[in-house]
């Protein structure tokens, strides 16, 4: 496994949008107080708030590969406060933990919607389009309902969907029931990013396409990347994932690598064909399911789960035309224009690691689903507890449980690639 992602084709969002000059220059001092490594929604919400806090420190930020081209910017756009991530069921969450978990996920969606107020960030955000988290099969029905009365029981409006109300709004009668999601807001992924970072303070200095390789022991802490040592006292780790490559919570985290897929910009006709309604999202109510949107003029898919590896490209695009055509048989053509893969980290418990590792090196990392709002609030309460901050949220995050442990190689591998094929099948036309 790469010690950063590179991944086999570009994002497809981030496609969408024009070029962008990569930030690549290294800064003339190479000794800071404040390192980051990873300039995901985590890091650049933990460089934010250090920013905030200390005005007249600088911070480096380094980003293995480039805004935008990272998971933050090859996500689906769903801002969700869904407590059970990435579980899409959320029967047998306690009430208790789910209240914790939402406390989390709305401060970092309120963050993120008054940055965007703020700065003017064009990243086509989006309350008013409905999102449904739909069940295709009679057994995914019951279980989506149970989440409803759950929802309801936390005190949640979950409007419900019968199948003439979805083939009406989303042009299909694949779907038997549905529920209103918990995602408080679209976006367009690579766009948000990119304005996330471009608003950073100025105190913050980002260089993109620079990947660290080590961190060393001791004080100060020696950063080692591909274009030579940095020197801090602080080091935030915050590349998701890729901190085992780092030494930190191995064992812990697995990478499952899933892909999405835009058509073309679509004709009146096959628009129309995707329903009355001109934008909508559906998640999938199987854990294994598929995320669509109809946003813009195309449709967006999102499906399939692969452990450690990222599968071929050429069979992707296939595995996501056969989700897409049994779907919407009638469409004219079921190309795409953009296929693409990302890469999260699944913990078994869905715990985060995040707290200080060993003197000096702090990390937020683990994060498997809903990381736009999750990452942003872990990054900033990670940037705050380490600078001494106190606040009811910092304190109920830091006695949540981090992730637990599992099985060495090959045995986390087979557990892993029989629990994906078993899931799988198991969810049959939810897939
Ligand atoms: C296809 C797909 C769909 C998804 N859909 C959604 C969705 O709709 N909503 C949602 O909330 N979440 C979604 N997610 C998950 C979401 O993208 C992640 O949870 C989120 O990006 C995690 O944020 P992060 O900052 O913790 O990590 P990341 O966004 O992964 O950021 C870590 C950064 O660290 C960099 N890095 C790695 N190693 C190094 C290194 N050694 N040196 C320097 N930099 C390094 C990486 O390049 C990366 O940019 C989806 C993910 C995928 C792949």
């Amino acid at each position: 496994m790469a010690s950063a992602p590179l991944y086999k084709s570009r994002s497809g969002w981030n496609a969408l949008l024009p070029q962008r000059i990569a930030r690549e220059d290294v800064p003339a001092t190479r000794r800071f107080r404040t390192i980051i490594v990873g300039a995901g929604y985590t890091g650049l919400a933990a460089a934010r708030r250090l920013a905030e806090l200390a005005p007249d420190e600088e911070v480096l930020l380094l980003e293995a590969s480039t805004i935008g081209e990272g998971a933050a910017g090859r996500n689906s756009g769903y801002l969700l406060i869904n407590p059970g991530e990435p579980s899409a069921n959320a029967a047998g969450f306690s009430a208790d933990w789910a209240t914790r978990q939402f406390a989390l996920a709305r401060a970092g969606f309120d963050g993120l919607r008054k940055l965007v107020e703020t700065h003017s960030i064009a990243c086509d955000w989006d309350e008013a389009t409905p999102t449904v988290t739909a069940a295709a099969t009679a057994r995914v029905e019951k279980s989506a309902r149970q989440t409803r009365q759950t929802y309801l029981d936390w005190g949640l409006v979950a409007q419900e969907y019968g199948p003439r109300d979805l083939q009406r709004m989303i042009g299909t009668d694949y779907y038997r029931y549905g529920l209103q999601s918990l995602t408080r807001a679209l976006v367009q992924p690579a766009a948000l990013h990119r304005g996330l970072a471009d608003s950073l303070p100025e105190t913050v200095v980002l260089v993109e396409n620079t990947q660290v390789v080590a961190v060393g022991e001791g004080a100060p802490l020696r950063v080692q990347t591909n274009r030579g040592e940095f020197v801090a006292d602080r080091v935030f780790v915050t590349n998701n994932l890729h901190a085992r490559s780092l030494g930190l919570v191995q064992n812990r985290m697995i990478g499952i690598y899933t892909y999405g897929a835009f058509t073309p910009e679509l004709e009146d006709g096959e628009l129309a064909r995707l329903g009355e309604a001109p934008r909508w999202g559906v998640l999938p109510a199987h854990r294994m399911g598929t995320t669509m949107r109809k946003t813009g003029r195309r449709l967006l898919i999102r499906s399939g789960d692969s452990y450690e590896r990222e599968l071929d490209p050429d069979k992707v695009r296939a595995m996501l035309t056969e989700l897409y055509r049994r779907r919407f048989p009638h469409m004219r053509a079921h190309a795409f224009e953009h296929v693409w893969g990302g890469l999260t980290a699944v913990t078994h418990n869905g715990g985060f690691y995040f707290g200080e590792a060993r003197p000096g090196l702090y990390a937020s990392v683990g994060c498997g689903g809903a990381g736009v709002v999750r990452g942003t609030i872990h990054g900033k309460l990670l940037a705050e507890l380490a600078s001494g901050s106190q606040s009811a949220l910092l304190t109920d995050r830091l006695k949540q449980k981090g992730p637990n442990w599992l099985p060495p190689e090959p045995f986390r591998g087979f557990g892993a690639t029989t629990q994906i094929a078993w899931e799988q099948w198991q969810a049959g036309r939810e897939r």
